[in-house]
């Protein structure tokens, strides 16, 4: 009840598109009755969660924030969004995004940007992006709508919102959790993941999210640890890697200062720390902007408006019209641009000087990771190149894409990363350190991140 009425009286933060607290409720009540027979409880009983706009979930819209989307009722729940139920977990709605997750400020969504509850010390009330694109899961946990949120991330979307809103958001080792019903993105790339208040919530909301689902190609058929019994703040004998490629030129004195207290807080939980090489993180980000266009382009091909979403039907239209006026009048000009670069990058005079390039990058890059895990067992860097900005604030693509430049390398070698607070810049705003962890030790991850929390 308390969260139901929170999101009531939050609505000018815009970070949920759908309220179902009828789910909530039911949830609860099933919580409640379990107690009362003695039964033993689920481990997410009765708790109120949000889920991100891009899942799937029976009869209640996913519209990727898109009007082409919009009403689209999925006659289906997906995998994680399933899993999270089977756990005891019921839905407040669900919570607004970047559209189809194309973003890092929540701008791009079809219906209205989210609104950070943080603001500048002295700054007014000059809203904030709250991230992107998961920025509708960052909000709302950060303003206590909801104790913990679903998200997604295909190049930061759970970390760098993590990161700007104060709270904590984990994307598990590519494959861990079904995509499944998840609305594609860029499908070689996207991972759900869980974002809380603290490492142990992530920790419970994960291992419930997570595990091998025959449904996706991609599912990694392994185990799920017990993260949360697992956890341990004490770092000694673990190898903390400081990649000094991500020193980059201009690096703000602010998030030097927070990288180095990350550095000094993980050796007092007695980690040693080490300088590593990561060669070839330059071209990180100039090739996730091409192989996730290439991804998305052709992901998207699906929404023509004949089997399902808006349909635009001019009169007198033939197919060919119809499917472009779908098209235009559906999708956002960020998702346009990115259908754009994916079908040049694609295109047969360009496939090999571009998206053959970008693959061969991403081998470099995943095998940069492989030779620092030589030397370290797990990478510390800062989430994001800056705090929050304003919304309104970025307008040029290319300056919203810097945004990545420190999240993108893992996603692109398929890592476990997570961003935890990492204390307030001198305008009082949230800025976050990133840990980065070898594939399949999500629990090494989650450790220092307790360390550092
Ligand atoms: N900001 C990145 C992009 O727009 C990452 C988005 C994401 O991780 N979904 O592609």
């Amino acid at each position: 009840d308390a969260f139901i009425a929170q999101v009531a009286k939050a609505k000018s933060l815009n970070a949920f598109l759908v309220e179902t607290p009828d789910h909530a409720i039911a949830a609860a009540d099933a919580a409640d009755a379990a107690r009362a027979k003695g039964d033993t409880l689920a481990p997410l009983a009765g708790v109120p969660i949000g889920m991100k706009d891009l899942f799937c979930t029976k009869g209640v819209q996913a519209a990727a924030a898109s009007h082409i989307l919009e009403d689209f009722k999925p006659p289906y729940e997906s995998t994680v969004s399933q899993r999270l139920w089977d756990a005891g977990a019921g839905m407040l709605g669900k919570l607004n995004m970047d559209q189809f997750a194309m973003g890092s400020s929540n701008e791009t969504s079809a219906f209205g940007n989210v609104v950070s509850p943080w603001r500048r010390e002295g700054g007014g009330n000059a809203p904030l992006t709250p991230g992107g694109s998961s920025g509708g899961s960052s909000a709302a946990i950060a303003a206590r709508l909801c104790p913990a949120a679903t998200g997604t991330d295909t190049g930061g979307s759970i970390r760098q919102p993590a990161a700007f809103t104060g709270i904590t958001g984990i994307k598990p080792t590519y494959g861990r959790c079904s995509r499944w019903g998840v609305i594609a993105f860029a499908s070689s790339l996207d991972q759900a993941g869980a974002m809380a208040r603290d490492v142990t919530d992530c920790a419970i909301l994960l291992e419930a999210m997570a595990g091998f689902d025959p449904k996706d190609a991609t599912s990694l058929d392994a185990p799920v640890p017990k993260w949360e019994a697992g956890l341990n703040a004490d770092l000694s004998g673990k190898r903390v890697g400081i990649p000094k490629e991500y020193r980059s030129d201009g690096m703000s004195p602010e998030i030097e200062a927070l990288w180095q207290q990350g550095i000094d807080w993980a050796k007092d939980a007695g980690a040693e720390i080490v300088e590593v090489s990561l060669p070839h993180t330059k071209y990180a980000l100039p090739a996730y902007y091409i192989i996730a266009p290439a991804e998305a382009s052709s992901n998207l091909a699906r929404y023509d408006g004949v089997r399902y979403g808006q349909r635009e039907l001019p009169d007198g239209a033939g197919l060919q019209d119809m499917y472009a006026a779908t098209r235009a009048a559906g999708f956002g000009d960020e998702v346009k641009r990115r259908i754009m670069i994916g079908t040049y990058v694609l295109s047969a005079g360009f496939y090999d000087a571009y998206y053959t390039q970008a693959q061969k990058v991403r081998t470099l890059i995943a095998r940069d990771f492989e030779n620092a895990w030589i030397e370290c067992d797990l990478l510390l860097t800062p989430t994001a190149p800056s705090a929050a900005f304003g919304l309104g604030e970025t307008t040029d693509p290319l300056s919203m894409y810097l945004n990545d430049v420190f999240t993108v390398p893992s996603s692109l070698a398929g890592l476990p990363a997570m961003s935890v607070p990492g204390g307030l810049d001198k305008q009082g705003l949230p800025l976050g350190l990133q840990i980065i962890g070898k594939a399949m030790d999500e629990q090494s991850v989650l450790n220092a991140g307790l360390a550092l929390e």
